[in-house]
């Protein structure tokens, strides 16, 4: 058997293998220390008993997401799936599983390396309703890659939909994946309507750089992205994206995460910053409303703790877009541990990407079918 860490998007080293087999592995920190993402590859496995120990998950910057928590695995080219077992003791993360093919994967959660990324913009430019913009680029020299659908005119509500400001929380990407794919159908009644009715902008990978280096939460330099909105330091995917949002106006933004520790997917306003009123509060529980009816699997529950007015931290993403633009704003979390007898993975991830059409037209009637809103 042998362990390798991929160079596209791959984190953890190899410590040993034991003469019985086991694999002990290490974690990487990213540059600002967090670690939680793991991806390697196992080779010569098949028909093995593989048993994986991650040494330091007890070092993790989430150490209770383990709890009750199961690995993703890759057998060969299958789709991804869980481990036949995880369990979570003493600091140690073992995993064991049975492999088919010679080839066995092991992530956090289902990869979402920057060549599968390269691969979805490639299939979403071959949409004719599709336009493809770079708008700068990253520590790296990536490209950040802007996608335009729908109305063009300067009148249309800009809808702006962006993911995996943290490269480790990869079920964002998968979202955009299942949504990019529901836009691209010609037979889809209500994409058809949106596309009528609004300007979509979207950023399916707002961190490469970090998704490329296989770090859990910031950039090349070692930004959290999601706290530089206000400043944008060493933040040039920031940057670039909220200085075309300055020329073009937000009406709704809706920013894709994962919840290392919550197992459920849920919503968090913009609640906390001074343009968060009641009107908006009421939007913001509309349109959480109107995608939970859609799809059962937004949840109505809080999984964050509630902002208190005036302690919105205007670095993230929605509270700054909130107070910059008046926008509906919300940050949309997914687990990585689902409740048991449930488990929650890339097609779940799509599913909501292709629900939160009708939760976007849903707004857009509630009264976001006027002008974008100019930053103040
Ligand atoms: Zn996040």
């Amino acid at each position: 058997m042998r362990v390798r860490t991929p160079e596209d998007s791959g984190n953890a080293d190899l410590v040993e293998i034991t003469p019985d087999g086991e694999v002990t592995l290490k974690m990487r920190p990213d540059p600002s220390g967090h670690r939680q993402w793991f991806y390697v590859e196992l080779v010569d496995v098949k028909n093995q008993r593989v048993v994986v120990n991650i040494q330091n998950a007890g070092e993790a910057s989430w150490p209770l997401g383990w709890e009750g928590y199961q690995a993703a695995v890759q057998d060969g080219g299958w789709p991804w799936a869980r481990a036949d077992h995880t369990s979570y003791q003493d600091g140690v993360l073992r995993i064991e599983h049975t492999a088919t093919t010679d080839r066995l994967a092991l992530a956090t959660f289902a990869a979402y390396p920057i060549t599968r990324h390269q691969a979805l913009i490639a299939c979403a430019v071959a949409s004719p309703r599709v336009r493809r913009e770079v708008l700068g680029r990253t520590h790296d020299g990536r490209p950040m890659e802007l996608l335009r659908l729908g109305r063009d005119d300067a009148e249309a509500p800009r809808v702006w939909i962006f993911a995996r400001q943290h490269p480790g929380e990869v079920m964002a990407e998968w979202f955009m994946e299942g949504l990019l794919a529901r836009l691209a159908d010609p037979e889809d009644e209500t994409v058809a309507r949106l596309l009528r009715q609004a300007a979509l902008r979207l950023v399916p990978n707002m961190n490469p750089d970090g998704s490329a280096r296989g770090h859990h939460r910031v950039n090349a330099k070692g930004v959290d992205l999601n706290r530089a909105w206000a400043e944008p330091i060493d933040a040039p995917e920031v940057a670039a994206v909220r200085a075309r949002m300055d020329q073009e106006g937000v009406a709704i933004a809706l920013d894709i995460h994962g919840d290392e520790e919550v197992p459920f997917t849920f919503l968090i306003s913009a609640q906390g910053v001074p343009r968060f009123d009641a009107a908006l509060e009421a939007e913001f529980a509309q349109f959480r409303a109107a995608w939970n009816q859609l799809d059962p699997l937004m949840s109505l529950k809080d999984g964050a703790p509630p902002t208190a007015p005036g302690e919105g931290h205007l670095g993230v993403s929605t509270k700054q877009l909130a107070a910059r633009f008046g926008a509906l704003a919300a940050t949309v979390e997914m687990p990585y541990r689902s409740a048991p007898g449930e488990d929650f993975g890339p097609s779940h991830a799509k599913s909501l990407g292709e629900s939160c059409v009708e939760a976007v037209l849903a707004a857009l009637a509630a009264g976001r079918a006027g002008a974008p809103i100019a930053p103040r």
